[in-house]
């Protein structure tokens, strides 16, 4: 029997398990290790603070979206030792393997920020991030009377890189819908030269936040954390900027799992560097890294798992029969933006093609909006959670491409962005089908 382990059951590992349940010849058996009991639908987390989600409606049984066959393991990884092809777990249990797939996230880490601990429950300063500190956040929101509120990202890469807009997004329209938005002051806090990534959604996403009297301050690197003051803190910069809070949520430094370190196999963030196309590690021909846990050069976004792990499966067949892979990931994500007021925005993009306006998935049609908003897109970010837990952890084929596609884009090239370009939603929009699921 060949065996194939993979480290990390969430949205990477449970995908990955799965197809390749149903890919692999029968002389192969698939363990997977995790250790949480309780799969969290991640992106539902944003809506926690707000009270539209509790957590029930983003917590599931994590062994029951793994197919009948596959061993499911419930322990903590302590070391992959590459050079024997084992895995130690914390309790002691030595796993074998003949391909190992890590697939073990990356996570927020408080400590790595002066001052910034991850007692937040109790303070001015909060995240929303882990479940735990969703719900706290939500507390505190519910009565919180006004005054300074910065929405704050300590460094990049972060998973779901635009959560933090649709948390300010959703901020604004909260504290509109309690008749509290005036004496609420909202700021914008990155380490970034604007809104995003990339020129066109950075404008575009920008004048989002504008069009909202959302401050922003850019290039902004926190070096230390002072919420120690009776009611208000401050954030204050390498460059010596201080900005005053009431409250402040920010998303801490996110970082891979620490076994990676003490295994000698990530990066400087615990990131495991691998071929941006195949997944597979640079430093070991039987290792792959998928989702968060890859230094893939591309959002760390559950869209981008789903993609990758549909090419991961055709290459793995390659690579067990000793053929080149020839199924190439080319960093293709997509991502709903929670606007506020029921309605959200969309970005598709790859390593390289930024996001630009258009329709998806087809020309014309859509029916969702890129870089516009709509009450569509909304119901494509809510619709998201009944896909992700029936057709997307269970490993069904999905009706979107994993590469990407220029068809119902407006190339950059057509594009003026000295002049204000941000693309408005058709009015045909009541008229177009909701999508199925
Ligand atoms: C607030 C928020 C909003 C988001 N919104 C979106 C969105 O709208 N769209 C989108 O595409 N993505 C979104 N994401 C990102 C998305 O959830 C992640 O990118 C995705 O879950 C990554 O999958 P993964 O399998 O790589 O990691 P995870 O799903 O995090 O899984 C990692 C697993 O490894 C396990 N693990 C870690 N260390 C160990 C260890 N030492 N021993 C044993 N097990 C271990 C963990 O328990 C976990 O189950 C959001 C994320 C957050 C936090």
């Amino acid at each position: 029997m060949k065996r194939l382990l993979i480290l990390g059951a969430g949205t990477a590992g449970t995908m990955a398990a799965n197809r390749l349940h149903k890919a692999l010849p029968d002389d192969w058996q698939i363990t997977v290790v995790d250790n949480d009991p309780i799969h969290v639908y991640q992106p539902g987390l944003l809506f926690i603070p707000f009270g539209t989600y509790t957590r029930r409606d983003v917590t599931k049984q994590r062994k029951k979206y793994l197919a009948k066959g596959i061993n499911s393991i419930l322990g903590a990884i302590d070391l992959v030792e590459p050079d024997q092809n084992q895995v130690r777990l914390v309790d002691g249990t030595v796993l074998k393997y003949d391909q190992l797939v890590i697939a073990t996230g990356t996570s927020v880490q408080p400590g790595e920020t002066k001052h910034l601990t991850d007692d937040a429950s109790a303070s001015l300063v909060h995240q929303f991030y882990t479940l735990d500190g969703a719900e706290a956040l939500a507390k505190t929101l519910s009565d919180w009377p006004g005054g300074k509120l910065l929405v704050h990202i300590t460094e990049m890469p972060i998973k779901c890189p635009v959560a933090p807009l649709e948390f300010s997004f959703l901020a604004d329209s909260f504290f509109r819908d309690k008749g509290i938005r005036d004496k609420v002051d909202i700021t914008y806090v990155t380490p970034l030269t604007g809104a995003f990534t990339k020129p066109v959604a950075s404008k575009y996403l920008g004048e989002m936040l504008s069009d909202r009297q959302i401050n922003v301050e850019t290039d902004f690197y926190v070096e230390h954390i002072d919420s120690r003051g009776a009611g208000s803190g401050r954030l204050v910069s390498f460059d010596e900027r201080e900005l005053e809070f009431d409250l402040l949520v920010t998303v801490p430094i996110n970082m891979g799992a620490e076994y990676i370190e003490r295994s000698g196999l990530g990066d400087e963030l615990r990131h495991v560097p691998v071929n941006k196309h195949s997944m597979l590690s640079n430093a070991y021909n039987n290792i792959f890294a998928i989702g968060d846990a890859s230094n893939l050069p591309t959002s760390k976004a559950g869209s981008v798992a789903h993609f990758a792990v549909e090419l991961l499966e055709q290459n793995f067949l390659q690579h067990i029969q000793g053929q080149p892979m020839t199924h190439e990931f080319d960093g293709h994500a997509n991502c709903f933006i929670e606007s506020g007021g029921g309605k959200a925005s969309l970005i598709d993009f790859n390593y390289n093609t930024e996001p630009l306006p258009g329709t998806y998935p087809f020309p014309k049609i859509g029916p969702f909006h890129l870089l516009g908003e709509s009450r569509l897109n909304h119901q494509g970010k809510l619709g998201f959670r009944w896909a992700y837990w029936n057709l997307l952890l269970p490993g069904r084929n999905f009706f979107i491409s994993p590469t990407m596609s220029m068809s119902g884009k407006t190339p950059a090239s057509e594009l003026d962005l000295e002049q204000d370009s941000a693309p408005q939603s058709p009015d045909t929009e009541s008229e177009i089908p909701v999508p199925t699921f």
